[in-house]
This record gives C-alpha cells, structure tokens and sequence, in this order.
C-alpha cells in the first residue's frame, strides 16, 4: 500500500486525507500550527471562539453539501441555517447590500451621475476606435477605465482595490476583476467592493456565477466555523489516518528510486506519494534536489496577502446589525460581528467584533504592537460612532500569514512555469488555495481534495 504524506491540514489537506483514509490508503497530514483547519479554523481563548474572518458554508455542490451536513448528522441543531446579512459603510453610511447601481449613484451625491455617465461613454465611445489590449498582460486599472470610464475607477476601483491589496491598480493582473462575464454596472460594483471578486475569474469547479453563490444558503456551525474541520479531522482519524500537529516540513527530497524524504522540526518521515498544499513561494524551496535558479525565482513572485485581525471583545450585541461589514478609505476593510453568526462564538452577555486589516508580507504594520493596531482601529471606529472604548472589554490580536493570493499583472507566467516543474515530479500534487494559488470557497477546497484523492486512489 502506498504511504501518502499531506502537508497542511487545511480543509483541502482533510478533504484529500478524508477520501484516502476512507480507501484504506495509509495517510499522514503534516501541519505545523497546533490544530486542523488553516484558514477555517476557530482558536479557542477561554470561552471565545475566534474565526480568521468571517466564514459560512455555502455550496450548489451536491455531493461536497451533504458530506458537510453529514458530519453533524443528528446534530443537525450544530450547524444552522445562518441569513446571510451583509453591509457597507458608504460616505458615513451605513449602505444596504447588495446594492443597485440606482443607490450607489445616489449615494454619491447630485453630481457623481452625471459626470459618471459623460466619462462612461467617453471610455465606450474611444473603446470602438482603440484595438483592445492583449488579456495577458491586461491590468485592472485598464480594465476599469475602459469599461466604465475614469470617473467610476478613481471613485470605486481604486480606492477600494488599492486600500485592500496595496499594490497600485497599474501593477494588479485584471483577474482581480470578473473579466469573463459581461456584467452589468450594479453586479461590477457589487464585485469590486466586496473583497471576495477574484474567485469569478477562476470559476472551476463550481458551475455557478458568484452572484447565484451569493444567493445560496449559508450555515454556520454553532461553536465556530473550525468545527467543520475538527469534525473531518476526527473521520481521518478514526479510519486510521494520522494527523502531526505542532510538526512543520523543512524539506521534500526526492530519491533516486522516485520515493520521498520529508524532514520536518521533528524527523524524517519516507512516503511514495505527496500531497503539498502550502503555499507555493514555500514549497518550492523545501525541494531537493534543488530546483533551478528560475524555477525558484518564478515561484518566490508568487506572494500572499497578510491578515491581521483585532477582536474586540464588546458588551454590547447587534452593533452593526448585520454580519459583516465593507469600509473604504479606512484602515480596516472589514469588520464582522460574531453574534450575527452565532450566540455560542463567546459567552451569553457578550459579543465579538472582527476588525480584518490586509497587508503585505514585509508590511510594518506586522511588526506594530497589538496595543498599537487596537488603537489605530478603535479611533477610526469611534470617529464612525460605530462603538466607543468604554464599550470594548478586551481585545486580542491574531496575524495571519499567507492568506490572499495576490494576482499580479504578470502571476500566470509564473504559474504556469512552477506548475510545469510540479508536473515534472511523479506522484507529487500542489493543491488548494494555496498549493494552486487559487482564491477559492472551503466548497470549492473540499473538491479539490475529494478530486485528487479520488484520481490517486484509482492510480493506485
Ligand atoms: C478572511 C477569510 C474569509 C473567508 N470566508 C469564507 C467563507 O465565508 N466561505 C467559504 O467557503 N470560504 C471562505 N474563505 C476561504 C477559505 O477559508 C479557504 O479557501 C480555505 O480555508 C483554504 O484551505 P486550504 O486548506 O487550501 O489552505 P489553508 O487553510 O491555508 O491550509 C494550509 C495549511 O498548511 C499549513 N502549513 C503551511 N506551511 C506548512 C509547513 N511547512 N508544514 C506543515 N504545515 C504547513 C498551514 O498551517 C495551514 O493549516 C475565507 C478566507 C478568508 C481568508
């Protein structure tokens, strides 16, 4: 029987243990942090439950739904139906979502339409004489201003965009922005304002547009999203996969005979398959022998967004009235409140408000102090009146690292090269959002998981 070695146990790598332990093949996950998860995980401080933002499990996946629903078989009051309530805070206001392009134009103000609509169909007029530019190497700033003129981009994209993935609109690839679909104004600006727009243009394998995504329905598990991890880990577990926590890889040899050496913080584990979903830029260069000078300078250009999130600890419930809400121009580009997910998330007369900040991997915002970062966010949220100090119990830090994959104007010549050396190495597969370099939903991770274990298990 072959041995497979999966390293990180995110819901991807869970998802691919699931299916092979559920085959008999023997399975170990290799994870560094100290429980499953990854990105979906909850960590557990006294009686709080603190997510990496906000998360809900939606899917028009049939087959990934119900093997979720089916780990809370039952249990079925763990995971309820959670309505989706999402808003945006617009020039001081609170703007209810999704919007219509009808409320954005009003929202801002009596002149905004009209010069709107002039640079609208200026950019529409010269876009018949001027030949369009080559997809490749198209930019979101090219894209935004030739589809809806230089008055929208400077208001909308740019600030938005700019704020969220801190690189000038001029440097980002246009796939940041849903370029295969013809959208009308109102779902563009939907997409653009919410963070959540890159998945559009990598739409595989699910078969729905984000906006009918958007429109399914979403569940929350009561004791924190983690929980559906937990639940998977628990299976792999028990059909005898084995799951190392606290345990990192250092290093993927590959030996004459095709078989691999993984040494990790703790030993050497051997393996005749392996299943990395890690982030690429860290992956290539655990490999040896060693990759070739542009294979590893192509792959350390893929780079991921950081996320610090502060959690402030509130008396206060129903503070936004919604779960999540979109700033612009402010130091945070999120803020979601716990209780409208679920009551259970931290003790019955309190509440969690999650303020994510997204940064760049060398930003000094990760080297600020958390008393600093609590303070830069609280005094831009008092100025909003969103809720005062005297309000906020406590608060706790978590920054995150590899979180976003950042889709630079030139990040699929890089992909595609890396991923043609992966191609090159039998029975080795880099899946998942980060192993793919994919900005992907937990539905969209579980078949990918599902899909490659189901191929190695008839390969072998
Ligand atoms: C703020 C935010 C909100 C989101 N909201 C939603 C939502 O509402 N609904 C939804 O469906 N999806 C949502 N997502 C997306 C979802 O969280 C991800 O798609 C999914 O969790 C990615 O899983 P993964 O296993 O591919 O990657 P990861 O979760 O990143 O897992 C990779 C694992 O590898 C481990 N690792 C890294 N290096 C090593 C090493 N050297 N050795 C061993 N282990 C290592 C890491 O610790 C990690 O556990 C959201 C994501 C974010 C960031």
């Amino acid at each position: 029987m072959k041995k497979i070695v999966i390293i990180g146990g995110g819901i991807t790598g869970l998802s691919a243990a699931w299916k092979l332990a559920e085959n008999g093949k023997e399975v170990i996950i290799i994870e560094s942090s100290d429980s499953v998860g990854g990105l979906a995980r909850s960590v557990k401080v006294d009686n709080y439950y603190f997510d990496i933002g906000p998360h809900s499990f939606f899917s028009e996946d049939k087959e990934v739904f119900n093997a979720v629903m089916n780990l809370f078989k039952g249990e079925e009051g763990e995971i309820p139906f959670s309505k989706r309530s999402v808003k945006m805070w617009f020039r001081g206001r609170y703007v209810d979502y999704p919007l219509s392009a009808k409320s954005v134009l009003l929202q801002m103000g009596l002149i905004s339409p009209i010069l709107s609509s002039l640079s609208f169909a200026k950019s529409y007029l010269s876009s018949l004489f001027v030949k369009p530019k080559d997809k490749e190497t198209l930019t979101i700033e090219e894209w935004a201003i030739g589809n809806f003129g230089k008055y929208l981009f400077l208001n909308f994209f740019k600030p938005y965009t700019e704020q969220f993935w801190k690189i000038p609109t001029s440097e980002l690839s246009h796939r940041v922005i849903p370029s295969s679909k013809k959208m009308d104004f109102a779902k563009t600006l939907k997409h653009l304002l919410i963070s959540k727009y890159l998945e559009i243009s990598k739409r595989e394998p699910g078969k729905l547009s984000l906006v009918q995504r958007e429109s399914l329905p979403s569940y929350y598990p009561k004791k924190g999203f983690g929980e559906i991890a937990k639940r998977i880990s628990k299976i792999v577990t028990n059909k005898g996969g084995k799951i190392l926590l606290n345990e990192t890889v250092e290093e993927i040899k590959i030996n004459n005979d095709k078989k691999f050496e993984i040494k990790t913080n703790k030993g050497f584990i051997n393996c005749e398959c392996v299943v990395s979903t890690i982030p690429i830029n860290k992956l290539v260069p655990k490999i040896l022998p060693k990759p070739s000078i542009e294979i590893l300078d192509q792959s350390s250009k893929l780079q991921y967004l950081s996320l610090i999130l502060v959690y402030l600890i509130t008396k206060r419930k129903n503070v936004l009235n919604c779960q999540y809400c979109y700033y612009i121009n402010k130091p945070y580009n999120r803020i979601s409140e716990m209780n409208s997910f679920s009551n259970n998330t931290s003790p019955e007369d309190k509440n969690i408000l999650s303020v994510e900040i997204s940064c760049l991997p060398n930003s000094d915002l990760l080297s600020m102090k958390d008393s600093d970062l609590y303070d830069m966010c609280m005094a831009s949220i008092e100025k909003d009146n969103i809720i005062g100090k005297e309000e906020i119990i406590d608060y706790k830090v978590l920054k995150v690292s590899n979180v976003y994959p950042i889709y630079r104007k030139d990040y699929e010549k890089s992909l595609n090269e890396t991923n043609k050396f992966f191609s090159g190495i039998s029975n080795f597969f880099s899946i998942g959002r980060q192993g793919q370099f994919y900005y992907g939903d937990i539905d969209q991770m579980i078949r990918i998981g599902f899909d490659k274990a189901k191929k190695i298990n008839s390969d072998n």
